[in-house]
């Protein structure tokens, strides 16, 4: 718990120093926690030390702690799905999930559509960008956006935040956080509103923040090494 309240308050901190330096409030910042591969209780202990947002990747893990955070818990976590969704799982993770970070791809899009009319509340999306070479890859291919995004934005229930990435490790980040700001800014001539770029993890969140970041994953720097 020391050690958890140290790595919080740094990474919060460097969150911080990031944005000034790019000339930006901290507060246009969302520091999401990444807690996949630990358990309910280390989502309860970042609760405690003031963390709300927590993102996992994988619904079968997600979905039964959520549900314990749920019951354990007074304060109110608000869970991002950040990771790759089988269609059949879209329901579940949707139950729980305020912001889903990974709509990649046109069937997924068919499975939330049927969804999201009867949420109480509109679901926060973003689109999630494919930045490698390969089109098999998840995620909309740049040149996809504004066509898949109009899609996005026909669905009833749907809110589209923006954009997510994950920079390549086989070359420098920057790279393709210009990418994403680049697909942010045509975006936003289709749907202004639509300003919110989710990127940045542990290695690379500062430079994440200097493109223009307002949401940012950061696992290991907060949790530690994952429990495998
Ligand atoms: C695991 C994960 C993260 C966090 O990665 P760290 O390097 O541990 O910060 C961020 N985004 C996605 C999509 C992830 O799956």
């Amino acid at each position: 718990m020391p050690d958890l309240a140290s790595r919080y308050n740094e990474a919060q901190q460097r969150v911080a120093a990031a944005a000034k330096q790019a000339g930006r409030s901290e507060l246009d910042v969302t520091l999401v926690v990444i807690t996949k591969n630990h358990p309910a209780q280390l989502v309860l202990d970042l609760l405690d030390l003031g963390a709300r947002d927590f993102g996992e990747n994988r619904d079968q893990e997600a979905a039964p702690k959520a549900a314990e955070v749920a019951v354990a818990s007074n304060e109110a976590a608000k869970w991002h799905f950040v990771g790759q969704l089988q269609s059949n799982k879209a329901k579940s993770a949707l139950s729980y999930s305020s912001v889903l970070h990974s709509l990649d791809r046109e069937s997924l899009l068919q499975s939330v559509a049927k969804i999201t009319p009867m949420r109480a509340a509109p679901l926060d999306v973003f689109i999630q960008l494919n930045l490698t070479d390969d089109p098999g890859r998840g995620g909309i291919q740049p040149e996809n956006l504004s066509a898949f995004a109009e899609k996005v934005l026909a669905v009833e229930g749907i809110n589209l935040l923006g954009v997510m990435g994950v920079a390549a490790l086989d070359r420098a980040p920057e790279i393709d956080f210009e990418t994403i700001a680049s697909c942010s800014a045509e975006l936003q001539k289709l749907h202004a509103s639509a300003k919110f770029i989710s990127a940045g993890m542990s290695g690379d969140f500062e430079k994440a923040i200097s493109f223009g970041a307002t949401h940012v994953r950061i696992g290991t720097a907060i949790t530690g090494n994952r429990q495998y």
